[in-house]
C-alpha cells in the first residue's frame, strides 16, 4: 500500500520515528519535506520519502521554511524545505525560492551576502507565486531562524542584532528572525 505525502504533512514523532530521507524535523515532530510516497522502515524505524515529480503550487502569503543555497548582487536563493501550516492541500517538491535585496528588511540592505550566509535556514513568506517564487523576510518574525559560523560551521546565538559564535569568539551580522533560536528545525539531504 502506497500513501503519497505532502510537503508540511506530519508523519510522526521523534519518539516513534527516526527520520530518514527527504523530511524534515520540528519540535521534534517529523514532516515531508517534499511530495512523495511514504517509505517506512520497520528495520531501522526510519521514515523516508520517494520523491514524485508533480506541478507544484506554493500559494502567496504562505510561509515557507528553506536553506540559503546560493547569494548574488541583487537576491538570495532559497531551497524550500517546508511549509508552515500542517493540514495542507497539494502543493510541490522541492523548489528555489528568491528573496530580492529589497525584500530582506525593511531597512535599506546594500549588500545581500550581510543579511544572509549560504546554508542559513530562512522563515520567510511568499509574495509572488508566478512565474517564479517570490519571498520576503522584511518583517520582525522573518528571516534567519538558525545561522552557522562561516569559520567553524557550527549554530550561533543571537545577541542583541548580530549572531554569536560561542566556539570562535565571532560576531557575524544577519536580517534574524524573532523567532531566532525558538524554532528547532533540521533540514536533511539539502544538495
Ligand atoms: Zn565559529
Amino acid at each position: 500500500m502506497e500513501k503519497v505525502v505532502v510537503p508540511g504533512e506530519f508523519l510522526g514523532t521523534i519518539e516513534e520515528y527516526v527520520p530518514g530521507q527527504n523530511v524534515i524535523e520540528v519540535n521534534g515532530k517529523i514532516y515531508a519535506s517534499l511530495y512523495g510516497i511514504l517509505h517506512f522502515d520497520d528495520k531501522h524505524m526510519t521514515i523516508n520519502i520517494k520523491p514524485l515529480t508533480n506541478l507544484p503550487i506554493i500559494r502567496v502569503g504562505e510561509v515557507v521554511y528553506g536553506v540559503v543555497s546560493e547569494l548574488y548582487n541583487d537576491f538570495a536563493l532559497v531551497t524550500i524545505v517546508a511549509i508552515e501550516g500542517v493540514e495542507r492541500e497539494i502543493v510541490g517538491g522541492k523548489q528555489d525560492g528568491i528573496i530580492h535585496v529589497s525584500k530582506i528588511s525593511d531597512r535599506y540592505v546594500d549588500e545581500v551576502g550581510k543579511m544572509f550566509r549560504i546554508g542559513d535556514i530562512v522563515r520567510a513568506k511568499v509574495i509572488r507565486s508566478k512565474p517564479s517564487i517570490q519571498l520576503t523576510t522584511a518583517e520582525p518574525a522573518l528571516g534567519v531562524i538558525k545561522g552557522l559560523c562561516m569559520k567553524c560551521r557550527s549554530p550561533m546565538v543571537k545577541m542583541d542584532n548580530y549572531l554569536f559564535c560561542e566556539r570562535c569568539n565571532r560576531k557575524e551580522t544577519r536580517k534574524i528572525s524573532s523567532l531566532y533560536g525558538n524554532i528547532k528545525i533540521k533540514v536533511k539531504n539539502i544538495p
